[in-house]
């Protein structure tokens, strides 16, 4: 409540992501979105998947969903998880609330919210798909065919969508948190302050080459340096790519080798722009 105030007062977007247990009866959903929409939260998103659901019943996203639409926060999505044989979808999600919700994104990955309207808030679904990155990864055996051509492609959030980890130190974006050693992790904001670590971060060639080239042609360039690194074929999404280029510790070690070769081609594209 207390950072939501500070980022509220400061004049940031706030959200936050929740799987709703806390909204036992409907007075109890109330009563805390009251509390929350007061220090200024913006956006709810109400998490809801497979992975949840056999640990919060969907009564409970059911009961917050229905509660929040009494407070006008600029958008209120139920975050869906989903691959080909998952039973908690988008669908069933609508099902279960009787609502015909717009999806977050399209077929191809791209955001559809820019259509809000100010003072309007944006009811709808955030569909995903799994990805197959750390803890989820044991145990989630969904793979689907998707092709090189829709991995072969810049990340939009690499620098672009900071988070903070627990233990405070910046992330390259919100997908998952890096280990201590990858290169998307950056400085604490308990040492440094927060302009400085995100300019030396934003100097930092992985990630840049993350944010422009992608993980795929990074991977393809670690490939060239080091051939007997395996990497899957069976890639479900950019941030499985990410994952395995900057945090498995063969992966990383031919990473390393490979940042001259990164950092020539940005160089090269300078002095072409020049
Ligand atoms: S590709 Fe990497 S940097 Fe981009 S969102 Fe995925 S995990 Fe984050």
């Amino acid at each position: 409540m207390t950072a939501i105030s500070a980022a509220s007062d400061m004049g940031l977007n706030t959200r936050i992501v929740t799987n709703a247990s806390w909204a036992t009866t409907p007075e109890k959903a109330r009563e805390k979105l009251s509390q929350l929409r007061a220090a200024g939260l913006r956006e709810l998103n109400i998490s809801a998947d497979d992975y949840h659901l056999p640990f919060i019943a969907f009564d409970r996203v059911k009961t917050l969903w229905f509660a929040a639409k009494e407070f006008d926060f600029s958008s209120v999505l139920i975050a869906n998880c989903a691959g080909p044989n998952s039973v908690i979808t988008p669908e069933w999600i609508k099902n279960e609330l009787g609502e015909d919700l717009p999806t977050r994104f399209d077929d191809d990955g791209n955001s559809q919210i820019s259509d809000t309207v100010e003072g309007k808030t944006f009811y709808g679904l955030s569909n995903a798909n799994i990805q197959r990155v750390r803890y989820g990864f044991e145990e989630d055996v969904q793979s689907w065919e998707v092709g090189d051509a829709d991995l072969n492609r810049p990340c939009p959030y690499a620098g672009r969508s900071i988070s903070m980890s627990p233990d405070g130190h910046l992330l390259a974006c919100c997908g998952f948190e890096f280990d201590a050693d990858s290169p998307l992790r950056f400085g604490s904001v308990e040492e440094q302050p927060v302009d400085e670590i995100i300019s030396a971060a934003y100097d930092g060639v992985i990630l840049n080459a993350i944010a422009s080239i992608g993980p795929f042609g990074v991977m393809k360039v670690v490939q060239s340096v080091a051939p007997e690194v395996p990497f899957r074929d069976d890639y479900n999404s950019i941030c499985e790519i990410c994952f395995d280029v900057t945090q498995r510790p063969d992966a990383r070690k031919a990473l390393m080798r490979a940042t001259p070769i990164l950092a020539r081609f940005f160089i090269d594209q300078q002095v072409a722009a020049e």
